[in-house]
């Protein structure tokens, strides 16, 4: 039996398609989210990479902050939980969980059985999100993929001390005027994202193992500076964009086996 679950993000795409409710036959991320042709081309890219048919999926589920606006599915699930299940299913000693999207950023506290105990969220403000990073990844000249990089080379990192993006932006523009190198911004304003995630995760109280999800777990300069905060190891979710999909590709999997 196979079930999709597709994720419509703020910044990125995710369908992920499975058999049985245990492998994974296909999982593919497009860049853009809401709004944008990228449900559509992750759903279609997924489908051909499978060799299988929308027809041939048992059950859709959709979630993501654009859940709403999917056609395919037969039912839509918070991110909450489709990202605890998907986690859960990928690492079974989760108990803290640290998700940083592009808009917004959770930590979510797991039972022994992968059940939500609690979770706080930030999706009031940019800071401390995927965005702050594409902002600053813009202004600094250097690529999303290569900041982890320019971090493991920095001797003094920069304190950027704005809560608010806008003015964080100015801030290292100001830095990088005056000749501070690349390496210590970016560690600086790694370690900005690292402290409001980290402070969303205290108000649950921290339980091992924590596990990083969301696109900027592929950042691991941000891993590095959770881990350094927390003073304990970060797990990271393999291919940590796609765990919300995977979640609710599973529970389309529970849905369709309750129907038959
Ligand atoms: P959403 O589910 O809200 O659409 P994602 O979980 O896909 O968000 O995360 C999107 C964020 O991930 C982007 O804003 C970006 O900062 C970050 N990101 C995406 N790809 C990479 C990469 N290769 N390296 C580092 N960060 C990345």
């Amino acid at each position: 039996m196979y079930t999709m679950g597709i994720d419509v993000g703020s910044a990125s795409s995710k369908v992920v398609i499975l058999e049985d409710g245990k492998e994974i036959v296909a999982a593919e991320v497009i860049q853009v989210g809401t709004g944008s042709t990228g449900p559509k081309r992750a759903l279609e890219q997924a489908l051909s990479k499978s060799g299988l048919e929308l027809e041939d999926m048992a059950k859709i589920v959709a979630t993501g902050y654009g859940r709403f606006a999917s056609e395919e599915a037969d039912k839509q699930i918070s991110e909450i939980s489709c990202h605890a299940k998907g986690i859960f299913f990928l690492v079974p000693t989760a108990r803290t969980i640290i998700d940083i999207g592009g808009q917004d950023a959770k930590a979510i506290r797991l039972d022994n059985r992968g059940g939500v105990k609690q979770f706080f969220m930030n999706d009031k403000c940019a800071a401390g999100t995927g965005r702050f990073l594409d902002v600053m990844s813009r202004v600094l000249e250097v690529e999303l993929s290569e900041m982890a990089e320019y971090d493991s080379r920095a001797t003094e990192p920069a304190t950027v001390s704005s809560t608010c993006t806008v003015f964080a932006e100015s801030e290292v523009i100001s830095q990088l005027s005056k000749g501070v190198a690349k390496e210590n911004i970016i560690a600086g304003v790694h370690q900005s994202v690292a402290s409001k995630a980290c402070g969303l995760a205290y108000r649950g109280g921290i339980e091992d193992d924590v596990v990083m999800c969301g696109g900027v777990a592929q950042n691991e300069g941000v891993v590095r500076a959770i881990s350094k905060e927390l003073k304990r190891p970060v797990i990271v979710a393999p291919n940590p964009q796609i765990t919300g999909a995977l979640g609710a590709a599973l529970f389309a999997y529970q849905e369709a086996k309750k129907e038959s």
